[in-house]
């Protein structure tokens, strides 16, 4: 059998976040009878959590109820790379193209964020296993040294903490045969998180709070009643709130609005059984740590854990599946998918052969026209939403969450003027011009890349309508 099959022959089909018995909370009891409340929160995930956080700390007095139709963490909020990243936009160039005007703005609410949410993370004690070690982005094609230089040059004289690494440097800190240069953005505080020991911790303290969270409870339908209050079904029983957040990201949603704004595109992620002290002697980057992602359209992403095993996810896995699909017992488990994540692995770390994955799991990313989240509300501000972070959300989902709760008048700020707040995202296309149209640009992305990024036609339409996704 090649390697790159049976590396991952006896692999478990379980994100390597969940299966932690030590720290894996009871799950809470599915909703039973009616109830009221003023805030209604649908989505366990980090834009839930955070927002029933954010309403607790501004107004404590306000009385929640969270429902998550399956258990907390099982949504992209556990299942992802653990990349805490400070940006909100999807980067500075996804923010350009989007926002004009508004990059500094969202830079300085970036890093506030950032540093809100690690203070918050500390005030409660949530172990996330954080780790500080900022981001490298990794060249593996000569055009991408071209552009990663100018990209750091740009960032260096925009006084951003960057350091260039040369292919000996970037090999010293990182050996992969394949990798030509590195940009290591230390800057403030981007770094890795254990991202289910985070939505745990969060639970955790909501339910301290107060919060009345209910697992296994899948919203069917919600709509307003009378002029100020909004009612939600969930198995059989009614909650009557005054006010309802959507926070259930890629999923479909009885609001049109919400489900419209995104299509869910699956990523694959595998994880390896721990690495030995010659195998980390071999790859030298236990020393460093960073977050690795290559410059490129299909881009792969890949970090350490605590317990030294490799994080591999991305590359040209990702999918789309006709009519927003999103069927786990259909598309979650694919053998070809990981069959290719697991041979794109070896070629980045030959010497790692004989090493074995222990994991294997996949996720939904909530894909706005954007590329970053899309907040919304209706009903008079009775509802709202904030959903679509893209690749990008671990640490923008509190943002994201921010927005949601004050668009539903919970001490709301300045930032709701904001384009970024205010800009409706192009709609997606109806079926199956939305299939052919994802297949399409992912085909060009993927041409791109093998032809030294050079962005054919297609790409280069979607470029001048601020629809092209840019490494
Ligand atoms: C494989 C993968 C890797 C990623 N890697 C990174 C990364 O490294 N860094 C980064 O910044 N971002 C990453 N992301 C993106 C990031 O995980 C998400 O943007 C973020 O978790 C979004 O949080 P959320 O709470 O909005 O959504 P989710 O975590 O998806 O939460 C939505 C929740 O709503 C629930 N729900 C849906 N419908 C209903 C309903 N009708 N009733 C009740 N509940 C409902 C779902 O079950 C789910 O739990 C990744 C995503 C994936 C899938």
């Amino acid at each position: 059998m090649q390697q790159h099959l049976s590396a991952i022959k006896d692999s478990k089909f379980c994100p390597i976040w969940h299966d932690q018995d030590d720290v894996r909370p009871a799950e809470l009891p599915p909703l039973s009878d009616d109830q009221v409340c003023e805030l209604l929160i649908v989505g366990g995930g980090f834009t839930g959590l955070w927002a029933a956080l954010q309403v607790k700390e501004r107004q404590p007095e306000v009385d929640i109820i969270l429902i998550e139709k399956t258990f907390i963490a099982d949504g992209s909020s556990g299942r992802n790379g653990g990349f805490l990243n400070s940006s909100l936009a999807h980067g500075e160039t996804n923010t350009d193209h989007h926002f004009p005007g508004e990059a500094d703005k969202l830079h300085e609410l970036g890093q506030q964020n950032m540093a809100e949410l690690l203070a918050t993370l500390e005030r409660y004690n949530i172990d996330a296993r954080y780790e500080n070690v900022g981001e490298t982005e990794v060249a593996t094609d000569q055009y991408a040294v071209d552009e990663m230089r100018k990209h750091y040059q740009e960032e260096k004289a925009a006084g951003d903490d960057v350091v260039w690494f040369d292919q000996a440097q970037m090999q010293a800190q990182v050996n992969s045969p394949t990798y030509l240069a590195g940009l290591w953005r230390r800057e403030g505080k981007d770094g890795i998180v254990d991202p289910a020991r985070l939505c745990w911790g969060l639970k955790k303290v909501l339910l301290e709070l107060g919060v009345r969270i209910f697992e296994h409870t899948p919203l069917d339908s919600c709509q307003p009643l009378g002029t100020d209050k909004m009612q939600s079904q969930c198995l059989g029983y009614t909650i009557t709130s005054k006010k309802v957040l959507m926070a259930t990201n890629a999923y479909r949603n009885p609001i049109r609005a919400v489900s419209r704004t995104t299509i869910p595109v699956w990523d694959y992620q595998m994880a390896t059984e721990p690495l030995n002290q010659a195998q980390l002697d071999a790859i030298g980057w236990h020393k460093t740590r960073h977050a690795i992602g290559n410059y490129a359209n299909m881009f792969h992403y890949y970090r350490l854990t605590k317990d030294n095993r490799i994080t591999w996810g991305g590359g040209g896995a990702v999918r789309y599946y006709f009519n927003k699909g999103t069927d786990f017992a259909k598309y979650a488990d694919i053998p070809e998918r990981f069959e290719q994540l697991s041979k794109e692995f070896f070629q980045t770390f030959p010497q790692l052969a004989g090493l074995k994955f222990s994991h294997r799991w996949s996720g939904i990313i909530a894909t706005s026209t954007r590329f970053c989240m899309v907040p919304g509300a209706t009903y008079n501000n009775r509802l709202a939403w904030a959903v679509g972070y893209t690749g990008l959300g671990v640490g923008a989902s509190r943002f994201g969450a921010r927005i949601g709760i004050e668009l539903l008048g919970y001490q709301p700020s300045e930032i709701l003027k904001m384009q970024f707040v205010t800009k409706k995202p192009m709609p997606w296309a109806p079926e199956p011009f939305r299939w052919f149209g994802v297949k399409f640009t992912q085909n060009a992305l993927i041409k791109a890349d093998r032809n030294n990024g050079k962005r054919g036609l297609w790409l280069k339409m979607l470029d001048a309508m601020n629809l092209g996704f840019t490494c």
